[in-house]
């Protein structure tokens, strides 16, 4: 499919918006009733911590809500609003967070059930509407919706399209887009859906597998059987990684999706020589702002003394897995919990997931003695739930 033909069509339709139903200040408004919370106001005024009898709260620097999400939940409630009886959808959860995408469905929004990777589309109508989430969806489900005669009310993140609009380059100038990111991911799923020959590699260790591919190390038929699943049909490594150009789910690691680009320059280099790195390489920066600065505080505040993190977030999101694994990099004892339930304040337990594997109860969450625990959220969670975990912790502080 021509996407990028397919996309000034869909724009052009009177059954498509992009821009939302409210102004700016009315959708921050609504959000801050929503979501804000005042404890968290008067901790980040107070150099982001607070202290509770034994207990020490930091929180980092960034985290939580980004702008890409809270327009994208902000637009979800006002298409509510501006279509107060019509029937409407949503092809996904809007975030990865469950209060949010609960606070929706009381609100009477309907979501496109899906079965091992396939999508029910066969319950929307004609006349029916159709909220895109921040993470965007498939070209070709756009496609289906607008044929349909849905209306479309796409809140897809624009650093999302911005990586869509860089794999749109590549597919131009046939290089194969090398997408670092989790192959299964909607908006992996929706990028790829972009670009032309592609390629998406979950971490180093792959890249520096493709590398050596691409360098005369490798076996085509271990390569195609690693790789069937996270390629673009028909993909050849040994007619399709002579051009490439890397791309990125936003919020992957902004260390590790650097380094991959780094190392295929490198490699190219290596296999075509500096006289033609050009017209075998090409690199664009599409990491978000907003993952780099929750990513970066994340660092700065695993740096200070702390006896265990709390890192709260859906556990699809990926952004606040990487927050996690940064946690975890340091050797430091982290919970990666998805809502304030997850903490027993009668019991002083935690019920998390570990970064690989199954949610796991531990007793004696919060240890005897003063105590310093660190916090942050993905960029899908509201300061609310923060707020709910932080007074968690204060009752187990003072009844344990
Ligand atoms: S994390 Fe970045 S890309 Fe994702 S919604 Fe937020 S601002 Fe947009």
């Amino acid at each position: 499919m021509d996407t990028q033909a397919f996309k000034q069509t869909l724009h052009k339709s009177d059954r498509y918006n992009r821009r939302g139903f409210g102004s700016a200040n009315k959708r921050a408004q609504a959000l801050a009733e929503a979501y804000q919370s005042g404890l968290i106001g008067s901790i980040r005024e107070n150099g982001n911590l607070l202290e509770h009898g034994r207990l020490k709260v930091k929180l980092a620097e960034a985290f939580g809500f980004c702008w890409g999400v809270e327009r994208s939940v902000a637009m979800a409630y006002e298409t509510r609003k501006h279509y107060p009886n019509e029937r409407i959808w949503i092809t996904n959860e809007i975030i990865h967070n469950p209060s949010v995408n609960d606070h929706l469905r009381k609100m009477n929004v309907l979501f496109i059930a899906e079965e091992k990777g396939v999508k029910d589309f066969s319950v929307v109508k004609d006349g029916d509407v159709v909220i895109l989430p921040a993470f965007g969806a498939t070209v070709q489900d756009m496609k289906l919706l607008h044929d349909r005669g849905c209306h479309i009310i796409d809140t897809t993140c624009p650093w999302v399209s911005k990586v869509w609009h860089t794999v749109e380059k590549h597919k131009k100038h046939t290089f194969t887009s090398i997408i670092h990111g989790k192959y299964k991911h909607e908006e992996t799923l929706a990028t790829s859906s972009f670009a032309g020959t592609y390629l998406v590699l979950f971490d180093l260790e792959e890249a520096n597998y493709v590398s050596d591919y691409i360098l005369g190390k490798g076996n085509r038929e271990d390569f195609l059987k690693r790789f069937s699943k996270a390629s673009s049909a028909g993909f050849d490594p040994d007619k399709d990684l002579q051009k490439v150009g890397v791309a990125n789910q936003t919020t992957m690691l902004k260390s590790e999706t650097e380094e991959i680009g780094r190392l295929f320059e490198k490699t190219m280099l290596q296999r075509f020589g500096p006289a033609q790195l050009n017209d075998h390489f090409l690199a664009i920066n599409t990491i978000c702002d907003a993952t780099e600065e929750r990513q970066g505080a994340m660092f700065s505040l695993v740096d200070e003394p702390l006896d265990l993190m709390v890192v709260i977030g859906g556990f699809n999101s990926s952004n606040t897995t990487h927050l996690q694994e940064i946690a975890i990099s340091r050797g430091i004892r982290s919970f990666h919990i998805d809502t304030p339930e997850r903490i027993g304040e009668e019991t002083n337990t935690i019920t998390h997931m570990p970064l690989e594997g199954e949610l796991l109860t531990e007793k004696d969450f919060l240890q005897k003695g003063n105590i310093s625990v660190g916090i942050t959220s993905g960029a899908s969670t509201p300061d609310r739930v923060v707020e709910d975990v932080i007074h968690k912790l204060m009752k187990i502080g003072e009844n344990f």
